[in-house]
């Protein structure tokens, strides 16, 4: 399959990893948009939030119960921001479902 990040996870492309498991891939953003930007994508291809079933729920359940620790890892001890853009109106740029964390910084109040 053409995705960029299948072929990340497949390390066919080069990326600073920050977390690996059996379920998901993190690493960081390469446009960050703050000064820690890092993404999650779970390792099964899921093309957005959209493609969430009964039979990979799990796996994103073990991605949102991992990403508080991520997190702190990355020393967000003052909170951080979590995206996923899903479809178009929503700019979605990569179609494989990726979690965005964002901090390090105070955020805009402004959502979109
Ligand atoms: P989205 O617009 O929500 O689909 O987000 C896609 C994100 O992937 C953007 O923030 C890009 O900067 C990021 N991105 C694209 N290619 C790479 C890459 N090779 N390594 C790391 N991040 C990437
Ligand atoms: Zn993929």
């Amino acid at each position: 399959m053409d995705c960029l990040f299948c072929k990340i996870i497949a390390g066919e492309i080069p990326s600073q990893k920050v977390y690996e498991d059996q379920y998901m891939y993190a690493f960081k953003d390469i446009n960050p948009q703050a000064p820690v930007h890092v993404l999650v994508i779970p390792k099964q291809h899921i093309p957005s939030l959209d493609g969430i079933n009964e039979q990979n729920c799990g796996d994103i359940a073990m991605i949102l119960k991992k990403i508080p620790e991520i997190a702190a890892d990355l020393g967000l001890k003052n909170g951080y921001r979590l995206i996923s853009n899903c479809g178009d109106d929503a700019c979605q740029s990569v179609k494989h479902l990726h979690f965005h964390i964002i901090g390090g910084t105070l955020l805009s109040e402004r959502m979109a």
